[in-house]
């Protein structure tokens, strides 16, 4: 990497040029972009965390995962404005369900209008609370263990771990877990490419990384889309 990768505008997919990244956008992902989504994408455009926003790049693959697994019932930590949770309640079944934990309802309440009217509200159930309470308190029914198909971890990263030890235990085997930004930016390799006041989430992110990357009770793929998405597989 040269030093004019660190000036890249936006998220740039960090194994390639904005040139390309743009390209993927144009060409494949905003064409098929489900319109209530662009309309969420647009809502939350001016919001001054914009960024927080799952990348569409990241969408268009969870969107594919969700499908291949037949996820029905599905766990989100860190809703945001809502892009990504809406995004999964358009692609599981009607009588699928989402538990989505974020205690920021503010933001959740910009995408809600959208995700109303896109008729997916009904299988979302929004709790206002940091995720690590809720995923205990989860977790003291045995009859959750391995309910869920499939968790979306967008939140906290100092606490990635915490959450990947928890929702193992939620996700059923075969089910999948992914979680984003796991190359934040870069920052993982360059420290100096992220602002400092994400700086201190780094180590944290680097040490769940190297865990994640062997631990053999999961199959997984780090890819380098959108700001980098880590997928596993439960296997046991
Ligand atoms: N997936 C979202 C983006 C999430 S951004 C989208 O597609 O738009 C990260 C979110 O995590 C923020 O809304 C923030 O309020 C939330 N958050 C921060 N700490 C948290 C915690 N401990 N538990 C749950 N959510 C948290």
């Amino acid at each position: 990497m040269d030093a004019s990768d660190s000036t890249l505008k936006g998220n740039p997919t960090l194994l390639q040029s904005q040139e390309l990244y743009d390209y993927i956008l144009k060409t494949s992902v905003y064409p098929r972009e489900a319109a209530s989504l662009k309309e969420l994408r647009e809502a939350t455009a001016n919001h001054p965390l914009a960024f927080y926003g799952t990348e569409p790049d990241s969408g268009q693959l969870i969107a594919i995962l969700l499908k291949l697994v037949n996820a029905k019932k599905t766990i989100e930590i860190g809703v945001f404005t809502g892009y990504s949770l809406l995004l999964t309640a358009l692609n599981i079944p009607e009588d699928g369900e989402i538990i989505a934990i974020d205690p920021d309802r503010k933001a959740y309440e910009i995408g809600a209008p959208i995700i109303e009217k896109a008729g997916v509200m009904k299988k979302i159930k929004f709790i206002e609370s940091l995720a690590l309470p809720v995923l205990d308190k989860l977790l003291e029914d045995k009859d959750n263990e391995g309910s869920f198909d499939f968790a979306f971890v967008d939140a906290d990263e100092h606490n990635y771990y915490n959450y990947h030890q928890r929702v193992m235990k939620l996700v059923k085997i075969g089910g999948l877990m992914i979680y984003d930004n796991t190359l934040f930016g870069g920052g993982v390799v360059t420290p100096e490419a992220v602002l400092e006041v994400k700086r201190p989430l780094i180590p944290p992110l680097l040490e769940f990384n190297k865990a994640v990357a062997v631990d053999d009770r999961v199959e997984l793929c780090h890819v380098p889309c959108g700001d980098g998405v880590t997928i596993c597989r439960r296997l046991r």
